[in-house]
């Protein structure tokens, strides 16, 4: 079955999208900055400085590399950091490229030492070496590239080395929503969906969707799937709580991932502090889920710590999961 629902899934998150910085909801400032880097460009009539985007997961990075594209009305080419391996996979990708063209590069922060070195000279220079031959024999020819933009996604951009992010001209940070903002995100995808939502309903998937506008979304389905089956004309808070309830997501917005975490920290390790990786083991995830997933929307929420000793339950954490923290933790 999903095999059919995931193309449908897939083709309804790409109508979602915004396609221009009008559309797109929330993150004033970066918007507001990033209007400007492509207005000054334009204006010089030269491509626009490469941008870095950081920030958790589904929070509109890929977004808002397509609307840089459709802005600059430059065409766009799609890669990311673990596909390019070998510095050979960056060069095949740099040396097909359009004058103008912008190349978005998702997880950044995961490609290989060589590629990244080989990706410094091109971002500076327009220019890479290409090496031909083995050995004593290798020899460096440069390859003159057309002017790029590139646009380079994080989730975690500490991760970077420092000459990697010096190259970028704009960095910008992108941060969780507001409910309100989630609401527009929302209101927008159910217009777009031909779904019948109020306000209450709208305020209910808003704030059970963590800050983050594909989570709305995707609950937003998840709604309507409910609706159909259910037969409700218009979703109002109740039939939106009660879908929600169905697919385990709290009114917190916490889903099974963020519970089981909680519960592991507070259960298996006495609120801790346990470290990442021991955590991530004791939920059967990978460390990096844990870390970029859960972790900084626990941490948001006040209901997860991050000490230099590991991981703690905070006191909202231990409440909310209904346990009792053992005496002497709080005093
Ligand atoms: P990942 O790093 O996991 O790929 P991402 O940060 O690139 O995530 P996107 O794929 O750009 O996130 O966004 C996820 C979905 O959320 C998109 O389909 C888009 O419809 C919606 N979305 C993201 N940001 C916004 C926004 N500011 N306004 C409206 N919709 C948004």
């Amino acid at each position: 079955m999903s095999s059919t629902s995931e193309p449908e899934e897939r083709v309804l998150e790409a109508a979602l999208r915004p396609k221009n910085l009008h559309d797109f909801v929330g993150q004033q400032r970066v918007r507001e900055q990033l209007s400007l880097v492509l207005e000054a460009a334009r204006i010089r009539e030269r491509t626009s400085d490469h941008v870095l985007l950081s920030g958790p997961p589904g929070l509109g990075k890929t977004t808002l590399a397509m609307i840089i594209a459709a802005e600059m009305n430059a065409p766009l080419r799609i890669s990311s950091g673990p596909a390019i391996q070998h510095a050979g996979d960056l060069a095949a990708i740099l040396s097909s490229l359009t004058e103008g063209e912008v190349l978005f590069l998702d997880e950044i922060h995961r490609m290989s030492r060589p590629a990244e070195e080989m990706l410094y000279m091109a971002m500076e220079d327009f220019r890479v070496d290409i090496v031909v031959g083995k050995g004593a024999g290798a020899t460096a020819v440069p390859l003159e590239l057309p002017p790029f933009t590139l646009v380079g996604a994080t989730t975690r951009a500490g991760l970077l080395p420092g000459p990697l992010r010096d190259r970028f001209g704009f960095t910008g940070h992108l941060e969780f929503y507001s409910v309100d903002e989630l609401e527009l995100v929302l209101r927008r995808s159910a217009m777009l969906m031909d779904l019948k939502v109020n306000s209450a309903g709208f305020t209910e998937v808003a704030s059970r969707s963590r800050g983050t506008p594909r989570i709305a979304n995707r609950l937003l389905r998840r709604v309507r799937d409910w609706a159909l089956v259910h037969q409700i004309e218009q979703i109002d808070a109740r039939s939106a709580s009660q879908a929600l309830e169905m697919y385990e997501v709290d009114a917190r917005g916490l889903d099974r991932l963020d519970r089981s975490v909680l519960s592991a920290l507070c259960t298996k390790f006495g609120g801790g502090p346990v470290g990442l990786s021991t955590l991530a083991i004791a939920v059967g995830e990978e460390t990096e889920t844990v870390e970029t997933v859960a972790e900084p929307f626990l941490v948001r929420e006040g209901l997860l710590g991050r000490t230099p000793r590991g991981r703690i339950a905070m006191p909202e954490a231990w409440s909310h999961l209904g346990l009792t923290p053992p005496a002497g933790v709080f005093d």
